[in-house]
């Protein structure tokens, strides 16, 4: 449940409810509007609900108490109804422009690094990506040029004008990334890592989760609460395929994913074209698909000379092709943008989770 505090309520009246959230055994976590303080009760409030509920009710301060019934409490759309919007140095996510996350699979060396990222600013992207500790499936692949790599990613980034994202793939590596790069990245195999989720979460610095490959959009919101409920409530969550029977496409991008989650949760939604197809003919369509599916932003992978990337080139793009790809898409966000609404509010009552399978 969350308790809205009345716009002049003092913080002595605040404090009440806090205490008395932690004498019933729960936590109450705040988040703070502009005008007024919300506190989220979290924990398992079990039997004593109605109770609970009925006493904060009477409490002076208090303005309305709104049960939330989905699993990720803070994450929730019903907790938190407008939309987060996150802002790094240079750059604002979710407030309804689009976001363009552009640059190579691993950063390789400085000068290929300087001239992605000036490339990809030139044609419109917005934050420069490039993974300096890669998750490799094989343990004799390139695993990225570690710190090295998160210098000329930073380096890169002051050259160009662009606020940074690096992927960090273990609790031990949170300090160093944050203090490179402006959002952390957490990939697909660490998506429920709970114990990276907790520590990206007290890093300080906003957190790109990306969509675990077998796992479901709760299991994804899950792990997102992880990283609010730990401090950050900073979160971009990234759709980028998840694995299916097919084999002609390295992953099967799951569109429905967009709409649900901007019902759902608050949260921005940024869609990877390039991960979820793993060839460079499909990034473009689907970059089209997912702006016009009202998706954030999008994530793509763009490299000097793809051919010879030492990391997913196959999927990468030319400069040429990053330029091409970016114009269409801030075509088409032009055009949608004011098109896009909560489809649910249109429907009726329908239910969200869980469809009859026959
Ligand atoms: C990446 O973006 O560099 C990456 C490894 O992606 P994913 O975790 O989605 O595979
Ligand atoms: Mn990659």
């Amino acid at each position: 449940m969350i308790v809205v505090m009345s716009v002049g309520a003092t913080e002595q009246q605040a404090n009440d409810v806090r205490d008395l959230v932690k004498a019933a055994g729960l936590t109450p976590h705040d988040n703070y509007g502009t005008q007024r303080v919300v506190i989220a009760v979290l924990g398992d409030v079990g039997p004593q609900r109605d109770h609970l509920m009925s006493k904060l009710n009477l409490m002076p301060g208090v303005e309305s108490i709104t049960p939330i019934s989905r699993p990720y409490k803070l994450a929730s759309r019903e907790s938190h109804p407008e939309d987060t919007i996150i802002e790094v140095p240079g750059a604002r996510i979710g407030n309804g422009t689009l976001t363009i996350m552009a640059g190579p699979c691993s950063v390789e060396n400085r000068d290929m690094m300087i001239a992605t990222a000036r490339a990809v600013a030139a044609a419109g992207a917005t934050i420069l990506r490039g993974g300096a500790f890669k998750p490799r499936t094989s343990p004799y692949a390139f695993q990225g040029l570690g710190i090295e790599g998160l210098k000329y990613l930073a380096e890169a980034g002051q050259e160009a004008g662009l606020p940074t994202i690096t992927e960090v793939m273990e609790p031990g590596q949170v300090e160093i990334v944050a203090r490179h790069a402006d959002i952390l990245q957490v990939g697909t195999r660490n998506m429920q890592n709970y114990s990276l989720l907790t520590a990206v979460g007290k890093a300080g610095k906003p957190v790109m989760l990306k969509r675990g490959y077998g796992a479901t959009i709760e299991e994804w919101l899950m792990a997102a609460e992880y990283i609010v409920s730990s401090g950050q409530p900073n979160v971009i969550l990234c759709e980028r395929g998840i694995r299916t029977f097919e084999t002609y496409t390295r992953n099967t991008l799951d569109l429905t994913a967009v709409p649900l989650l901007h019902h759902l949760t608050h949260l921005p939604v940024i869609v990877d074209p390039s991960h979820a197809t793993g060839k460079r003919w499909l990034v473009r369509p689907m970059a089209m698909a997912a702006v016009a599916a009202g998706a954030d932003g999008i994530m793509v992978e763009v490299h000097p000379n793809p051919d010879e990337a030492l990391s997913d080139g196959e999927q990468s793009l030319t400069f040429e092709q990053f330029a091409d790809m970016a114009s269409a898409v801030k075509k088409i966000h032009e055009e949608v943008r004011t098109l896009i609404k909560d489809p649910f509010a249109m429907t009726g009552p329908v239910r969200v989770d869980g469809v009859s399978k026959h």
